[in-house]
């Protein structure tokens, strides 16, 4: 891994207009992803993960906006960009894999033709042969055989298909791919090997993975970086490593300590109290007070800004993490 920045998302807000009023989804994220890593971005259903997802692709739905921010990935403005170019970039530079990637491939279209028109638009003077073989390099390299080429997308399972999204995302040399759920339908025996062929993937082919995730376990398994993400804002970011053993915002280690598993030295799975708040109306000061179990006075009345953490470029959105609050007990 370079540590060279690919994508750097700079207070990004996204808004949904909706019946009620309009809802932040992203409230004020930045977050960067580095050249080479696998970057896992967590949080409970609901918290703005898709839809960070979604707008790093410039490809939200109808209702909602980008109203604020910087998109810059490998050092271009994607908010600059026409539609057309952004068609490029989505085509040729960032791909995507979706929890369902029935909706992303042509039901009447076999795979084969999926991947070598795929192919063909990044190297329109490859021939069919040549097409043909690197398609066939592609899949069996993603450890589907190449007699399955020839079938329609709802003849293989799920997990098959996800990896043809991946070989997808490979036939085009995409620099990023962004996958969203990617392992939410598959069985955990799947899951596995999915979670190391992409690893693997990672390091022949250098790619550079965003994977959007409900699952912090899922996370640990595959992630070098996780961003944790609260009710429209980032709570946490940070080696996985530090995270997972230290966790510096109580809401993430509330995560951890609901996982069975990973759960830290708990007899007992842990529940965390509440749920998240409807964005349309966010608590005052930090969104996590009303579930916090170190709530302070200042953390309902003043939003934490993000403090470093665990040294390495670690950072955390709350109070506890002040050096100043640190300093002036230590007074
Ligand atoms: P999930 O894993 O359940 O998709 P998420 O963390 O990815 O959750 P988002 O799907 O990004 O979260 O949703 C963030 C917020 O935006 C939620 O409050 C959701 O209700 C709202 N939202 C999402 N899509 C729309 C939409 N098309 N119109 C209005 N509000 C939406
Ligand atoms: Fe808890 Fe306060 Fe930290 Fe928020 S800022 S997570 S309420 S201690």
């Amino acid at each position: 891994m370079s540590g060279e920045i690919l994508y750097s998302v700079r207070d990004l807000v996204v808004e949904y207009d909706t019946r009620t009023g309009p809802l932040r989804a992203v409230d004020g994220v930045s977050l960067d992803i580095r050249r080479g890593e696998i970057l896992g971005l967590v949080g409970e259903s609901g918290c703005g993960k898709s839809t960070l997802g979604k707008a790093m692709m410039r490809l939200l739905p109808r209702n909602a906006r980008i109203a604020k921010g910087e998109l810059l990935f490998d050092g271009q403005d994607l908010m600059s960009l026409s539609e057309e170019q952004m068609r490029h970039v989505r085509g040729g530079k960032i791909g995507m894999v979706f929890q369902d990637p029935m909706t992303s491939l042509n039901p009447v279209q076999r795979i084969i033709d999926h991947i070598t028109e795929t192919i063909k638009t990044h190297k329109p003077d490859a021939s069919d042969d040549e097409a043909r073989e690197r398609a066939e390099f592609l899949v069996e390299r993603l450890g589907i055989r190449k007699d399955r080429l020839d079938d329609y997308p709802h003849q293989l399972s799920g997990g098959m298909r996800q990896r043809v999204m991946i070989a997808l995302a490979l036939a085009l040399n995409c620099d990023l791919v962004i996958a969203d759920e990617p392992t939410t339908s598959l069985d955990v025996i799947v899951e596995a090997k999915f979670l190391d062929l992409l690893r693997d993937l990672r390091d022949e082919f250098n790619l550079t993975i965003l994977m959007i995730t409900h699952n912090i376990g899922v996370v640990a398994e595959v992630a070098d970086r996780v961003a944790v993400m609260y009710a429209g804002e980032m709570a946490e970011v940070g080696d996985v490593h530090p995270v997972f053993a230290e966790p510096a915002h109580p809401y993430t280690e509330g995560l951890l300590k609901s996982v069975p598993n990973i759960a830290l030295d708990e007899e007992e799975l842990y529940q965390m109290k509440g749920g998240p708040p409807n964005l349309l109306h966010p608590p005052a000061g930090c969104r996590f007070n009303p579930r916090c179990p170190y709530v302070m006075d200042i953390c309902v009345s003043q939003d934490p800004p993000m403090f470093p953490v665990h040294g390495g470029g670690g950072v955390a959105a709350c109070w506890l993490r002040d050096p100043e609050r640190k300093r002036s007990e230590s007074d």
